[in-house]
């Protein structure tokens, strides 16, 4: 409920979450002859498009009785849906546990620390390992009192949440001439819950998968197994390797694999040639974006997710030593580097 009387304001940062601008990637859309679109996530009050997953979950488990006042909201995450559900916890009276892998950017788990979460971080274990970050989560909540796992990769209340405001946001945004959705997946809530939105609205709009190397979201799509275990990305927040609920049901029209080698070089040209300061998510979307544009030939309206913000990997993505280090080169030379993505 907005108490408000004035017009134009937002009810507190709940109310906040969502209605992002989207921006007009000029130099990549007059370099295709497409619309290249970027929804700017990056501006939501807890800076990433996770806000939306964490609101959308915690709305959903007071409504289902799962979370009562007073009660302590736990979390495995990459550090996002922390910083999301941080924040939503104290706009609405909750505290809130963050399990984290110890190999994830120094900045973010500070940040969590700062804003009032108890941070966990713990060695990284494989899904099937009862040790996985994910697993602890659930199983400190259930032993605590008043405690909810909020599970943002299996509780499919973050997919419901895109599909009720991001999927609507892009189509009126677009005047409903969209004709490619991509975005890459770390629980999938993003990519499922707009893209769904999306065919809903017109069966004709392609829903399309950005995947980083060492996933198994590409082979999943297009091959229809998640049986592949090659190459690394030093993207955070997306990878996935099986399929979570949240994907459960999702068709995908396409599905791309980007190479870090071409993602930091976007990750580049966004900053110094659109003054856009991004995470790789982002800049892997906007990849998958501008290869859509390329296989499916000019004239389409393509809308990717610019995720986060660059402040956030300031340690990893704008040192250089780290980046030569990971043998990775940002010197994008013009548009030279858009070749990669024909091949
Ligand atoms: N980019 C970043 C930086 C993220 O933190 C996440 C979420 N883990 C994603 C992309 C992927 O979003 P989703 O979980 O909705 O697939």
């Amino acid at each position: 409920m907005n108490n408000s009387k004035l017009p134009g304001i937002t009810n507190g940062f709940c109310g906040s979450v969502g209605n992002t601008p989207l921006i007009r990637l000029h130099h990549l859309s007059e370099a295709t002859g497409c619309e290249i679109l970027g929804k700017a996530e990056f501006m939501n009050p807890g800076g990433s498009v996770k806000d939306r997953a964490a609101l959308g979950i915690i709305e959903d488990a007071e409504e289902k009785g799962h979370l009562k006042p007073g009660g302590t909201i736990v979390e495995g995450t990459a550090g996002n849906t922390g910083i999301g559900l941080a924040l939503v916890g104290h706009a609405k009276g909750y505290k809130t546990i963050i399990v984290i892998n110890n190999t994830q950017a120094k900045e973010k788990m500070d940040l969590l620390r700062a804003l009032g979460a108890e941070v966990r971080s713990v060695d990284p274990a494989p899904w099937s390992d009862p040790n996985n970050y994910n697993h602890i989560a659930h199983r400190l909540a259930d032993e605590m009192e008043g405690g909810f796992w909020a599970n943002q990769f299996d509780n499919t209340a973050n997919r419901n949440f895109h599909f009720k405001t991001t999927g609507p946001e892009i189509y009126q945004q677009t005047n409903g001439e969209i004709t490619a959705f991509v975005a890459a997946i770390g629980t999938g809530g993003t990519l499922a819950g707009t893209g769904r939105y999306l065919q809903q609205e017109n069966k004709d709009i392609k829903v399309v998968c950005a995947d980083p190397y060492g996933a198994a979201m590409w082979s999943w799509f297009t091959h229809g197994h998640t049986d592949i275990d090659d190459g690394d990305s030093i993207a955070e927040g997306i990878g996935q390797g099986r399929v979570t609920k949240n994907l459960e049901g999702l068709t995908c029209d396409d599905a791309f694999r980007i190479h870090d080698s071409v993602m930091i070089k976007m990750l580049y040209f966004l900053l110094e040639k659109e003054g856009l300061f991004l995470g790789a998510s982002a800049a892997l979307n906007v990849c998958g974006a501008v290869k859509q544009a390329l296989v499916g030939g000019p004239g389409q309206v393509i809308t990717t997710i610019l995720c986060d913000s660059g402040q956030r990997y300031m340690s990893k993505l704008f040192n250089h030593e780290e980046l030569a280090m990971e043998n990775l080169d940002p010197d994008y030379k013009g548009l030279q580097f858009l070749d990669d993505l024909r091949k």
